[in-house]
């Protein structure tokens, strides 16, 4: 079959992989039918993520049609048309029983944080993802679920993940009717952070990036305020005289940190990408949120981007919220929104590519080229 296939920091292509098999009896294997790549690949890309092997096949993000089940896979049938959350959870551990499936402790039982993620490095389990024809999907009875009727195919890819992490972000911000939310990053995270702090009635909504193109996005697809970093002195200050100096009431980072990989870029002679990353985002956040106020993160930090000011967060009494998104667990929730037309998925894909072409697209969605905000990839049928 046909697979991406990580050759190193910057080089991914596509190549002829084994069928993957059945290797337990909750195992199903799916036939690719869309897959996308997401800001999180990036940091794969970039070679920030430990453990991230040659040969390895990312996408954490992908639907499909069942091909074959194990034989004590009970709640799917061969030819059920399925999206799959990019958490692999077990359903019975500590963790999941709390709805805690982005971090299962049975689908990767050697880490000490992350749960099993397809596509995502060792450290995640050292599963294969879908940016491929085929991907074996552990747990078949937990994760996958049969697309309802009504929503639509790209619409539910992004379900897999993108939705229910803006939303998650909103969420753990603890938004009250009228807060001021402040969103770092207009991504695909970012944008679905903002569009989702209305649901929780947010009063104003005010996105930060510095790629003009994602800043015009946001301002219609969420309708709300956003702001361009690099026209700014401070945006500590600016953000502090937007709220009479109170500070924002939440602070949502969708960026993570990624410094690294735009100065690998750089070295590679890659066109730069531009990206601030290495824990500024999350500064400005902890620096611009009001006393008592709420930074919720949702943004991907590697190991070494530690270095967060706590005087600060002490000082004012923050509340910080971080996690991998729980996507069974709101996936309910989620479906019903897109199917309410309060979500619109689908509206922040930019970019349709076959798979044969993933090396390019890798690099047009990691410099930020040809105003890309979304990409999908098609298998060949
Ligand atoms: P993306 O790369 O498309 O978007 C990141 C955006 O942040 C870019 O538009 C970039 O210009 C902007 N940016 C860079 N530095 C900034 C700064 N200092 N302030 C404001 N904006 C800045 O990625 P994405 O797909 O939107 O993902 C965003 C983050 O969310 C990544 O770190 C990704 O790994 C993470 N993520 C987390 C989860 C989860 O479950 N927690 C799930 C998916 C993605
Ligand atoms: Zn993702
Ligand atoms: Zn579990």
């Amino acid at each position: 079959m046909l697979a991406m296939n990580y050759r190193g920091p910057f080089r991914v292509r596509v190549d002829h992989k084994p069928y993957p098999e059945i290797q337990h009896p909750q195992d199903a294997i799916v036939r690719v039918t869309r897959s996308c790549i997401c800001g999180s690949d990036l940091h794969l890309y970039h070679g920030l993520v430990p453990d991230t092997r040659v040969g390895m096949t990312f996408g954490h993000e992908f639907i499909g049609v069942v091909e074959e089940i194990g034989s004590s896979v009970q709640n799917l049938k061969v030819g059920d048309h399925v999206l799959v959350p990019f958490n692999i959870a077990c359903g019975t551990c500590s963790f999941c029983k709390q709805g805690l499936y982005g971090n299962c402790h049975e689908s990767n039982p050697e880490a000490t944080a992350v749960g099993g993620i397809y596509g995502y490095s060792h450290t995640a389990g050292g599963y294969d993802g879908g940016q491929a024809e085929y991907v074996r999907v552990p747990f078949a009875d937990v994760g996958p679920m049969v697309i309802p009727a009504d929503i639509h195919p790209d619409d539910a890819v992004l379900l897999t993940d993108v939705v229910p992490t803006g939303y998650q972000a909103a969420e753990m911000g603890g938004i009250k009717p009228g807060d001021t939310v402040v969103v770092f990053g207009a991504g695909p995270v970012g944008i679905m952070a903002a569009k989702c702090a209305w649901l929780f009635g947010a009063g104003r909504v005010i996105v930060i990036d510095h790629l003009e193109y994602r800043l015009d996005f946001v301002r219609t697809y969420a309708q709300c305020e956003a702001y361009n970093f690099r026209s700014m002195q401070d945006p500590v200050l600016f953000l502090k005289k937007a709220t009479d100096f109170y500070g924002a009431d939440v602070c949502i980072d969708a960026v993570g940190g990624d410094a690294a990989g735009s100065a690998l870029q750089t070295i590679t002679g890659r066109k730069l990408m531009l990206q601030a990353g290495s824990a500024t985002a999350l500064h400005w956040a902890i620096n611009s949120v009001k006393k008592g106020g709420i930074v919720s993160v949702v943004g991907v930090y590697g190991p070494t981007d530690n270095l967060i000011p706590i005087g600060n967060v002490v000082n004012k009494g923050i509340t910080i919220r971080a996690n991998q998104a729980s996507v069974k667990r709101l996936l309910p929730r989620l479906i019903e929104h897109v199917q309410a037309g309060r979500i619109d998925p689908k509206g922040i894909v930019t970019h349709r590519v076959p798979l044969e072409e993933v090396s390019d697209a890798y690099h047009i969605f990691s410099a930020k080229l040809d105003n890309c905000i979304k990409t999908i990839l098609i298998p060949p049928s």
